[in-house]
Order: C-alpha cells, then structure tokens, then sequence
C-alpha cells in the first residue's frame, strides 16, 4: 500500500500533477489546431453521448473505438460572400477546400497524439462514396454535428445544422477520437436556433418543417438528396441554401451582413420573375459561369 502522508496539500498533489498534466495536453492540441487553421476546437468526454442517450448506441464514439475517452471536434469557417453565391463553382470549390483542409489537419493532429503516446484517429468529415450510397442508406457512420454539440461548439438549429455563435451554420467540422482524458469545456446551455424560419422558407426543396414542440425541425432526407442530385449532375453542390440563409452567427457583423433577411426571403421570387435583378446581380453573376445551366 502507498503510503500517505498526514499533509493534505501533498496528498492532493498527485491528482494536481495529473490535472496540470492533461490540462497541459489540452492545451498543446488547441495550440496545434490554431496553428494549423482551425477556427474552432472543442473536446467532448465520449461519456456525453451515453448521458444524453440522443445518438444510437452503435454510432456513438465507444462503441465505434472503445479506448476512446475524448473526441476532438475542429471547426473551420465557410466565408459568408461565397456561401451567398450558393448554388456555384466556387461554393462548390470552397467546400472541396475546406473539406480537404480538415481531413489535413485531423490526420497531422491524429499522427502528433500517437508520438506523444495518446492512441488516436481521425474520422474524416465526410463518409460516403457516391450519391448511390445516400440513397441506398442516407446516415453517416458517425455525426460531427452530434459531437461538435457534446463538444461545445454550438447547438442544433432548426435545419439539423450545427449553429455556432462565431459562424451560425456556415462551419464545416471533423473528429479526433483520441484514448487520452483531456479536460472538456461546458456544453452550451442556450439554444442558438431563434426559430425564425428562414431556413425552412428558403429551402428549395421544403425539406424543413418548423416544430412547435421543439427547435430542432422535421427533415426530409430524401427531398435534401434529391437537390444535391441535381446540383451534383452540374458540379456545383452542395446546396447550403439553409446555412447561408441562417441570421445566427457573429460572421454577419464582420461582413456587414445584418438585416439581410428580406433580400434572401424574396431571392427565389426576384430571380424567377427576372433572372438579372439588379439587387441579386453580385451571386447571379457568380452562379452563370464555370457550371452547365440548369434543367428545366
Ligand atoms: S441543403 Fe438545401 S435542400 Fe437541403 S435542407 Fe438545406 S436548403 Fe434544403
Ligand atoms: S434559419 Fe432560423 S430557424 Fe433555421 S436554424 Fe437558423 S435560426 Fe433556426
């Protein structure tokens, strides 16, 4: 048996090593996040999905890698200008960018954990092969979204999106599953979603149904999928119109971009009356060049 000493401070000073030792790793990995682009990161206890009982017990981190102990969730802005031009080549292309910026940067945090002797992997922020998959099974082997939420990140908007304080929707996310303890922030307790809609007027394919009883909406899948179909055969999806429409986001002070709700609720209406309505030229503009038109 260890012995103890009869001084209160020097008994409690292994479980302070311990705390400054993990809260030191902590920090190490924000730091290597930050350094490397990420704008948001995160930690979730893998115990959060079990206590929350939201996520079927087959998707959740445990049961995926059982010597996982803390997921790392790692965030990086989708700029608002280019969201707007949404469906175009270069949302398209910043999608491909971030995406492929993410995988980068889980991958190297994923090999900078395992030097330091804390076994980990990365799940990449997108997982299906074809459109064919999605309609055959449209569920991801593993939510992001679930695990920005239990890593504080943000909350579940009405859309089923991830809302953020710093960029609303306009985030693209990826994991680290990693067996080391590291200390996690608070969850966030008040709701983002401010239920205003827009998402569910402005989507094109009603896939959004607002709840009363609820924030989170009813989501049609199919009707989502069908739109990304369709935007996938001209190479400019994914659609998005959900989150460049949403009013929650700190984004919207920096690009100057309160009070825009009016233009986007008329957009669909503007632009089928009159294709070069002057008010929406600056995303028509983008939207006609680099991608075949669209099918009527
Ligand atoms: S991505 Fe587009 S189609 Fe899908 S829910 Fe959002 S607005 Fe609707
Ligand atoms: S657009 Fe409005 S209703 Fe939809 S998720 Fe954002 S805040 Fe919620």
């Amino acid at each position: 048996m260890a012995a103890r000493s009869k001084n209160p401070d020097l008994d409690a000073r292994p479980k302070r090593q311990a705390a400054n030792r993990t809260s030191g790793l902590k920090n190490l990995i924000v730091k290597f996040c930050l350094d490397r682009g990420a704008d948001l990161v995160g930690f979730a206890p893998v115990e959060r999905w079990d206590e929350a009982g939201e996520v079927p017990p087959d998707f959740r981190p445990r049961a995926i890698w059982p010597p996982a102990r803390t997921v790392i969730v790692m965030g990086m802005e989708m700029p608002l200008p280019i969201v707007e031009t949404t469906p175009s080549i270069v949302h398209k292309e910043l999608y491909d960018t971030s995406n492929r910026e993410l995988d980068q940067l889980a991958y190297d945090l994923t090999r900078y954990l395992n030097r330091m002797g804390h076994a980990s992997f990365f799940f990449p922020r997108d997982g299906y092969s074809s459109l064919r998959a999605l309609r055959e099974n449209n569920f991801a082997a593993f939510s992001h979204v679930m695990a920005a939420k239990y890593a504080g990140l943000g909350t579940i908007g009405a859309s089923h999106n991830l809302l953020t304080p710093e960029f609303g929707p306009r985030v693209r996310l990826v994991s680290v599953f990693t067996s080391a303890a590291v200390p996690p922030g608070p969850m966030l307790d008040k709701e983002l979603c401010i239920k205003c809609e827009a998402c569910a007027k402005c989507c094109p394919k009603r896939a959004i149904t607002m709840r009363k009883d609820r924030v989170i909406g009813d989501y049609d899948k199919t009707a989502c999928l069908e739109m990304t179909e369709e935007l996938t055969a001209r190479r400019c999806y994914p659609c998005g119109i959900c989150t460049k429409v949403c009013p929650v986001g700190k984004d919207r002070l920096l690009y100057k971009q309160a009070g825009i709700m009016k233009k986007y609720l008329k957009e669909a209406e503007a632009l089928a009356a009159n294709p070069d309505d002057p008010e929406y030229k600056p995303w028509s503009h983008v939207r006609k060049y680099g991608v075949p038109t669209a099918k009527k």
